[in-house]
């Protein structure tokens, strides 16, 4: 099996689409809200937002959280858990949920509902990516960069089994036989 890596969005363009988001976010985000970025794939995304809120007056506190969605490779099962909390104090704060890619919607779903759970007065969510064809459970976004078909995707924070995340630009992963 050959791993093909094609490009599909680029660098120039993701920063722009993010400097975008950033304009059109920061009007709804208090002075010093709870950025709170979904480790690994999302962390480029929210680092890159971050800076660019920053820009509009946002000072946020920053934390990040790991969830697993058991399954490996491609494919991810309904199933999702915490590995690793938000470790700021939710109670009446107001926090900017940040993932790369909104696909069945079983992760983000879990996250608002978790961190409601945990006291959040308001949940806004940003995805960098958002596959509206893989949908399994009733999630919007609040706000997505790119509505991308279904396919497999890397780079900008994003892996196929932990390579390819330090690629600048989206790339569409693809196995063909053959060398
Ligand atoms: P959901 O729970 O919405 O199905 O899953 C979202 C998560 O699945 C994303 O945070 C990401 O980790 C993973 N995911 C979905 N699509 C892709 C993809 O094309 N490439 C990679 N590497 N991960 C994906
Ligand atoms: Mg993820």
């Amino acid at each position: 099996m050959t791993t093909r890596i094609q490009p599909m969005i680029e660098e120039a363009p993701l920063l722009a689409r993010v400097t975008e988001m950033a304009a059109q976010i920061a009007p709804r985000l208090e002075p010093e809200p709870i950025i709170l970025g979904l480790f690994k794939g999302g962390f480029v995304f929210t680092a890159d937002l971050m800076r660019a809120l920053s820009r509009h007056g946002v000072r946020p506190r920053m934390d990040f959280m790991v969830l697993s969605s058991y399954g490996k490779g491609m494919e991810s099962s309904g199933e999702v858990r915490v590995k690793l909390d938000c470790s700021e104090d939710l109670n009446g704060r107001q926090v900017l949920l940040l993932d790369d890619i909104l696909d069945s919607g079983n992760t983000l779903a879990f996250a608002v509902a978790h961190l409601r759970a945990r006291g959040a007065r308001e949940v806004l969510t940003a995805v960098l990516l958002d596959k509206p064809e893989r949908r399994q459970v009733a999630f919007h976004a609040d706000y997505v960069g790119f509505t991308i078909p279904n396919a497999f995707v890397v780079g900008y924070g994003i892996d196929y089994a932990e390579r390819f995340r330090e690629l600048p630009y989206v790339a569409v992963v693809t196995q063909t036989d053959g060398p």
